[in-house]
């Protein structure tokens, strides 16, 4: 199934935001997902000059500056596919400088905030873990790969890969505080911004890996 939608989905650090993205692309399979966190790692993994500037700042779990961030979503954005088929973005905007940029480069039609009890939110950050080829997320308490190899190490249900459990490195506690004050701190005026107009729409994500086909289509259709 095709749409035509550019799509932010909003909310704090570990809320699901990256695997609700995910769902709406296995829904409407066109429509590009842009994770600016998860081109951010991809950078620092390749060792790219993107990478070096960036890495600091998410060790520590500070935003990276806007002028970097920017220039790499202007770039995205332009390419054909996210103008002909759309996209999602997860981890843009993260303060209200950059949803006036984004006005200025797209018309954004929908605002999914994830809204999430902090306690369940920790859990899912501090247990979280990828697979490094090909990014699937996992979680040590929530949701491990099916297939266990030995302690600790599986194989990824997604691509075959091997996999340990290796937190993110900006996913410790200390970082998570700070994510989290940044957060708290950049996310009202970016709501209302929205709210304005008129394209918030609140999702309950207690429980995102729950929803069925027909609620991601009716969310993202109603
Ligand atoms: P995420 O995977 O979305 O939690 O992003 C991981 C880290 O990448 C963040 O803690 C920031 O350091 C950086 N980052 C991702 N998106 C942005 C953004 N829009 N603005 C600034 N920094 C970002």
């Amino acid at each position: 199934m095709n749409i035509r939608k550019n799509i932010i989905v909003f909310g704090p650090p570990g809320s699901g935001k990256g695997t609700f993205a995910s769902q709406i692309r296995n829904v409407f399979n066109k429509i590009i997902h842009i994770s600016t966190g998860d081109i951010f790692r991809e950078n620092v993994k390749k060792k790219t000059k993107l990478g070096l500037k960036a890495k600091e700042y998410m060790e520590k779990g500070e935003l990276v500056p806007d002028v970097i961030v920017n220039a790499m979503i202007r770039k995205v954005l332009s390419s054909k596919d996210a103008k002909q088929n759309g996209f999602i973005l997860d981890g843009y905007p993260r303060n209200l400088d950059q949803s006036k940029i984004l006005d200025d480069i797209t018309d954004i039609n929908l605002f999914l905030l994830l809204e999430i009890p902090r306690d369940i939110l920790k859990k899912r950050i501090l247990g979280r873990f990828i697979c490094n080829n090909c990014n699937e997320i996992y979680n040590i308490y929530l949701k491990k790969p099916i297939k266990e190899k030995k302690e600790n190490e599986w194989i990824c249900d997604n691509c075959g890969a091997l996999i340990k459990f290796k937190q993110r490195r900006d996913d410790t506690v200390k970082t998570l505080e700070n994510r989290l004050f940044i957060y708290d701190r950049n996310a009202i005026p970016i709501i209302d911004y929205y709210t304005e107009k008129g394209i918030v729409k609140r999702i309950d994500a207690t429980n995102t890996l729950a929803f069925s086909e027909e609620e991601i289509k009716k969310i993202i259709n109603s």
